[in-house]
């Protein structure tokens, strides 16, 4: 039921304008509302340090988007299931927007670990932005 990844996904920044919303991208219309039921298949890995690389997974120690041998970041990701208007979704979700519900946490830790600290926290309603099944911005509503 869950599926991983590819390595070519990658994580687009797009930044809030000061209205709170993505300034009538038609790829990012309206927020969705959905209720957190659990989290799983959390991934390890290393990524590129570059802000402009938004945490690219190495290759070979090598960064596929700029090229360059860089210092390995520690990155992750996890599968999140939601309940949105009577169905249950997947979403992808990574370490930074995890982390901006459970806070801050180290993203080498093993999946048990993430999930038990997601439970303490991450529970109720929340309002999302996803791209390509990507939660890319998630805040309690
Ligand atoms: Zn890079």
């Amino acid at each position: 039921m869950f599926k991983v990844l590819t390595e070519d996904q990658e994580l687009k920044e797009v930044p809030l304008d000061t209205n709170g919303t993505y300034g009538g991208d038609p790829d990012f219309p309206e927020t969705t509302s959905g209720c957190f039921l659990g989290l799983s298949n959390y991934t390890a890995y290393d990524s590129c340090p570059k802000p402009e690389c938004f945490n690219k997974k190495l290759v070979d120690d090598q960064c596929p988007s700029c090229m360059a041998a860089v210092q390995p970041t520690p990155y992750g990701y996890c599968k999140v299931l939601m309940e949105v208007e009577g169905e249950i979704k997947s979403y992808t979700m990574f370490h930074r927007e995890l982390s901006s519900i459970i806070g801050s946490f180290d993203p080498k830790l093993c999946e048990n670990d993430i999930c038990n600290l997601a439970a303490a926290t991450f529970q109720g309603t929340y309002q999302f932005l996803e791209k390509r099944g990507t939660i890319i911005y998630i805040t309690k509503s």
